[in-house]
């Protein structure tokens, strides 16, 4: 693949790095940022040089597209540090496949992959003393584009901007996650933007998520639009089902995002000769299963969590408890997958880069 190298970015440094002022041990997820931003502007049909320049504000006029119609796309992903402080980004080609496909549904422009690729490579080199070594400790990065052209007429912009932010993580306990099964809102719909990281699918969850925590649940297991009877995803994450010693997960489909934790978890799970169907799971079928004791499991799937643990879900005014399992899949694949990822285990993948 044809990479931009570091001489074709710009690179300001900052005058002093903050680093030494923040606290590793404590950091809340996605509140402290690196000393860099990446920027890419794009107008008159083109992208412009991309600049690395110190993290700060920056000036977009008040009738920019972005604010009114909602022309914005993200991505998460994460850097890791190995035993040699080596620093892995893992899978960013799906990360850039996915963008784009998020860019082409919201009609802004794709970004190339020497700008995003090449960009990440060289922001992250540029921060790598940000990636603390040991499991849990991360770098969570975060692309996104923005619609910057200014008029308030509502159709896409001409000009955007592509940036990189970069935010030090620890994996931390969320606690005991419990779920409410949607019976009313959707988070998607067919011929509407669910398989697209665009920024109006997470402000539409915000209020059902609101109510769902009001009646103590953590997140709320998304159905099907049209008939609230296909269980689709956990709140931000993908969902696995594990009924019996077969695991279950929703297609992916225009209601679905193309997580990169569920296929790569799809994939170990059928390395290490687990049963996955990739096939939606009835509400019904899932309540069955509580009630006869065939359902061993549920837990999301995604970037920041990895897996995360389901203990309970509650449905029609239901609540049903999982069993404490003595050896249970969620964890398992989660420990393969996370040693892949700090190369603490072959990457028979070839998925680290
Ligand atoms: N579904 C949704 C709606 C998400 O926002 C995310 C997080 N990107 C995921 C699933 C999980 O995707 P990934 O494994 O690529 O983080």
């Amino acid at each position: 693949m044809m990479l931009q190298s570091p001489s074709e970015i710009d690179i300001v440094r900052a005058a002093a790095s903050k680093i030494n002022s923040v606290d590793f041990d404590n950091l809340s997820f996605g509140n402290t940022f690196t000393d860099h931003m990446l920027i890419c502007d794009y107008k008159e049909g083109k992208w412009q040089k991309p600049i690395i320049k110190p993290y700060e504000p920056f000036l977009i006029d008040p009738s920019a597209k972005v604010f009114h119609y909602g022309q914005a796309i993200f991505e998460g992903m994460k850097a890791y540090k190995d035993e040699n402080n080596d620093v892995w980004l893992f899978r960013p080609d799906q990360n850039l496949d996915r963008f784009n496909k998020s860019a082409v549904r919201m009609a802004m422009p794709e970004v190339p992959e020497d700008i995003f690729i090449g960009g990440l490579k060289t922001i992250v080199d540029l921060e790598r003393d940000w990636v603390k070594k040991g499991i849990g400790n991360t770098l969570y990065i975060r692309p996104f584009m923005i619609a910057i052209g200014s008029g308030v007429i509502a159709q896409p912009s001409t000009q955007y901007r592509f940036m990189i932010i970069l935010s030090p993580a620890r994996s931390y306990y969320s606690g005991e996650v419990k779920v409410i099964i949607a019976e009313h809102y959707s988070r998607a719909a067919n011929g509407g933007i669910g398989a697209a990281k665009a920024a109006g699918n997470y402000s539409a969850q915000f209020y059902p998520q609101k109510l769902a925590q009001e009646q103590g649940f953590q997140q709320i297991i998304w159905t099907d639009d049209a008939t609230h009877t296909k269980l689709e995803e956990a709140g931000t994450m993908n969902v696995f089902f594990r009924i019996n010693d077969t695991l279950y997960t929703a297609p992916t489909s225009e209601r679905i995002l193309d997580g990169v934790t569920r296929k790569s978890l799809i994939d170990l799970a059928k390395r290490e000769g687990i049963k996955v169907e990739e096939r939606s799971v009835l509400v019904d079928e899932l309540v069955a299963a509580a009630k006869d004791g065939s359902l061993k499991e549920i837990f999301g799937a995604g970037t920041a969590a990895v897996v995360n643990p389901i203990v309970g879900f509650q449905y029609k005014e239901h609540y049903y408890e999982l069993p404490k399992l003595e050896s249970s899949y969620a964890l398992e694949l989660k420990d393969k997958l996370t040693k892949i990822q700090y190369k603490q285990a072959e990457d028979t993948f070839g998925w680290t880069v």
